[in-house]
């Protein structure tokens, strides 16, 4: 287990589209290994998910967990999970704006999200999911699944105006977005 160097936006590999996983590779040491790696380089960064694109691993594997993350005071928890091959399926046109980071993008932005959305993936002992997910957790999910496709929240920005330090996101928006989104939370549910 190591904690891998995050690539950064303007690397061109988290602009290329990740392979499958095949069934027989997910109880194998280069996909294991893959997944300790992913799993030490987030939580060594604070991140709430990392997808395999930004350690240079060109494999549809992604982990994302949500603690008691000063980070991300007013996000749902989400226990580790491990999701391999994942695809989404947009349940409705219910969108939200979610004022998004990533450990690859030095900066902060909003980003319109699907609300519910429907997730199948493999898990790390390649047993198949099929769940629904709503509010900030299926916003998380779409971020990372979007890795997967060499896409970053930044190409998904509709108003640049919205973008900021982290510095600056904390110093002159940071407030107005929790209690927008804390009051989304609550009627949502996650
Ligand atoms: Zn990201």
């Amino acid at each position: 287990m190591t904690v891998r160097e995050i690539l950064n936006i303007g690397n061109p590999e988290l602009r290329v589209p990740a392979a499958e996983v095949s069934a027989g590779e997910i109880s194998g040491d280069r996909v294991q290994s893959l997944i300790a790696d992913l799993v030490d380089t987030m939580r060594d960064a604070n991140g709430a998910g990392i997808a395999a694109s930004q350690i240079g691993v060109r494999l549809q594997v992604v982990v994302m967990e949500v603690g008691s993350n000063p980070r991300y005071p007013y996000k749902p928890p989400i226990p580790l999970t491990v999701a391999i091959n994942p695809s989404i399926e947009f349940l409705d046109d219910e969108m939200v704006m979610i004022n998004e980071g990533c450990l690859s993008v030095p900066l902060r932005g909003e980003v319109p999200r699907h609300v519910s959305i429907r997730v199948r993936y493999f898990d790390q002992h390649g047993a198949q999911h099929d769940e629904i997910k709503r509010g900030l957790t299926a916003g998380t999910w779409q971020h990372e699944v979007d890795h997967l496709n060499g896409i970053l929240f930044i190409d998904r920005v509709e108003d640049p105006t919205t973008l900021a330090t982290w510095d600056d996101f904390a110093t002159h928006h940071r407030d107005a977005f929790i209690e927008r989104i804390t009051k989304f939370v609550e009627r949502v549910g996650s």
